[in-house]
């Protein structure tokens, strides 16, 4: 007997958001086709995937359940598949590796810890004493650091993660068509374009992954940019640092790219910037303001950092926060995925869990959130 065909899910969009949620609804039977402007390997604002850091240190708040649980998933996630990995060499590498991850107050504490006891080995650390000893020498007395803490983390080499889950999804059958989607005849119009795309007919069911343009695509408003800019240094740092200034929006941090033997140093949160722009004045602050945190990385001739590129990212922030829901279009089954700001990569796992659970309920009235 014939089995019957799996019903056929669109996915808008090939960032970690579109990426994550196209392999995980592979992995339990559907037929996956990836539509988008911009797929792995590729460079543009509009495309903020490739212009992370990327680490785990969440953002979600004590009372944000949603995001905590989703950012719990990747951290668990990550680690497992660290643990798969060491036992089994044939697998395809990640790209992620578990660091020393060293948070640094010069101000008092005012976030919630509330993740402390999910991840690994969380201890605090005196200013008295090494690491934080030698970085508060350099510091002047304002500046000193006051509060420290550490605990394990997974830091990613984005671009490597990024073809990663291209090439699982792939493995699974997952379709990919490299096309822009044309917004001017409305969302219900994006939709059906999507499907001519394919050229399979009427999807069961759509994922709108389209980070930053989501604004147009589903023309959510609420939908705006966090410009960051980055500065990517020779040398792979021996531990993830994340330094909490005073002002808001501003941190320095150093996140190892795993294997690469580069190293990226932050960064700035610019709120409504639409624009992708390198800013020489940012460049040399956080060149100086990482200096104390990775000594071990000042190997250019001049004593300083040897650059390799500088470059900005458009984190796709929304008003509300990250919209994971579903809702019908003229007649089509459209679960949302976007708006996931400067928690992409960390959100990645549980947002694409909610996502596969999401597709199940309009499908088949059946909401079953799986753990892959
Ligand atoms: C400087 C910086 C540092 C960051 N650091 C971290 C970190 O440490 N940890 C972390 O978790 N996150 C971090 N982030 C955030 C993270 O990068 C984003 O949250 C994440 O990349 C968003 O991914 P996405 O898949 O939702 O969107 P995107 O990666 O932007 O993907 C959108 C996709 O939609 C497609 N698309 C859009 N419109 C159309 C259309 N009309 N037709 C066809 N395709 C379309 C695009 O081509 C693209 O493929 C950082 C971001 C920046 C900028």
């Amino acid at each position: 007997m014939a089995s019957k065909p799996s019903p056929h899910i669109l996915v808008l969009g090939a960032g970690v958001t579109g990426l994550t949620s196209a392999l995980f609804l592979a992995e339990v039977g559907y037929g996956v086709t990836v539509v988008a402007a911009h797929m792995p390997g590729d460079e543009s604002w509009e495309y903020t995937s490739p212009w992370a850091g990327a680490h785990w240190r969440t953002h979600a708040q004590a009372d944000d359940l949603r995001m905590r649980d989703w950012d719990v998933q990747t951290y668990d996630y990550w680690c497992e598949r660290l643990d798969q990995e060491k036992t089994d060499r044939s697998l395809p590498r990640a790209g992620i590796k578990i660091y020393d991850s060293h948070h640094l107050w010069s101000s008092p504490v005012r976030e919630d810890l509330w993740w402390t006891p999910y991840v690994k080995d969380f201890r605090q650390l005196s200013p008295e004493q090494e690491p934080v000893l030698s970085i508060n020498a350099a510091l002047p007395a304002a500046k000193k650091i006051r509060h420290a803490a550490a605990n394990r983390s997974v830091a990613v080499n984005v671009p490597q993660y990024l073809r990663y889950l291209q090439n699982r999804a792939r493995a699974l059958g997952v379709v990919f068509v490299k096309a822009r989607i044309p917004v001017s005849e409305g969302f219900a119009g994006a939709l059906a374009a999507a499907e001519r795309i394919t050229g399979k007919g009427q999807a069961a069911g759509f994922v709108n992954a389209t980070g930053i343009s989501a604004r147009w695509v589903c023309g959510d408003e609420g939908v705006y940019p966090i410009k960051g800019q980055t500065v990517l240094v020779k040398g792979e740092a021996e531990a993830l640092w994340t330094w909490l200034g005073e002002q808001a929006g501003r941190s320095a941090y150093c996140i190892p790219r795993p294997g690469s033997g580069m190293t990226i140093l932050g960064g700035t949160k610019a709120a409504g910037i639409w624009e992708a722009e390198v800013e020489e004045d940012v460049t040399e602050r956080i060149l100086r303001e990482c200096r104390g945190l990775v000594p071990e990385l000042m190997t250019g001739v001049d004593g300083g950092f040897e650059v390799v590129s500088v470059q900005c990212g458009l984190r796709p922030a929304r008003v509300g926060g990250a919209r994971v829901e579903g809702e019908w279009v003229a007649g089509r089954w459209v679960v949302h995925a976007y708006g996931h700001a400067g928690g992409g990569y960390q959100n990645s796992v549980g947002s694409a869990r909610e996502v596969v659970g999401l597709i199940g309920e309009g499908i088949n009235g059946d909401r079953v959130t799986p753990r892959l």
